[in-house]
């Protein structure tokens, strides 16, 4: 079953993305490079799912809240701009900005696949994309772990900035980082309780010497 819907979405992406780069005329440049941007991320984090599907998982957190919070970073950061670049409604809702913010979008975005690929090259085993711990657990501290906690984190908040500049519309551009920003804010403390809890004496000192999202340049 999962299966089959898996091959239904896939094939509706395609269809839509056929008809969204018919429409980059219309929509702007930045609409294409959002677009790849999209696949790039999908395809970073498919083979993580894959393999991790097979954890065991010692321990969860997931939440009701926080199940409708990530169904509305979905909505904001997926599907609202896929049904907007493909009908181009509301137009009212748009807004325009100079080519040289497109660019500074197309750099955010970059920078942020980038640190997303490699987050979750370093945490490996041990990523989930809700709060769990699995068997076999352990802290990572290295890699882009070094110097900030939430690196998967700032990258997302990299994408779902660039999509605010690469998009030039009030709903469809915004729709990431106002809805990351919601599961961010609900969703740290309680990572941070559940890692401490698991962690102890361990994470507190990593925690000294991290930030949460921006590098802590002075440790
Ligand atoms: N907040 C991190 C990880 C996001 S994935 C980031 O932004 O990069 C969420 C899962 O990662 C959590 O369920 C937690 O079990 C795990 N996790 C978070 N930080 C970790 C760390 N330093 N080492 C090992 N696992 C970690």
């Amino acid at each position: 079953m999962e299966k089959v819907f898996r091959l239904f979405f896939l094939l509706i992406f395609l269809a839509l993305s056929a008809w969204i780069l018919w429409r980059v005329p219309e929509n702007g440049w930045g609409s294409l490079v959002w677009l790849l941007g999209t696949i790039v991320m999908m395809a970073i984090r498919a083979p993580f799912e894959a393999t991790n599907r097979k954890n065991e998982i010692e321990e969860s957190r997931q939440e009701v809240v926080e199940n409708v919070l990530l169904a509305g970073v979905f909505l904001g950061a997926f599907i609202i701009p896929m049904a907007y670049l493909a009908s181009g409604w509301p137009a009212s809702l748009r807004y325009a900005l100079p080519s040289w913010a497109t660019a500074i979008g197309v750099v955010l975005l970059v920078l942020g696949l980038w640190l997303f690929w490699r987050s979750h090259a370093d945490l490996g085993r041990n990523w989930s994309v809700t709060l769990e711990i699995r068997e076999g657990h352990h802290l990572v501290t290295g890699g882009v772990y070094s110097r900030v906690r939430h690196p998967m984190y700032s990258a997302i908040y990299l994408i779902y900035g660039a999509q605010a500049l690469l998009i030039h519309h009030w709903i469809a551009g915004l729709g990431g980082i106002v809805s990351f920003w919601l599961i961010y804010v609900i969703r740290v403390p309680r990572e941070e309780a559940m890692m401490r809890a698991r962690f102890g004496d361990e994470y507190e000192e990593y925690c000294q010497s991290t930030g949460r999202v921006i590098p802590q340049l002075f440790s």
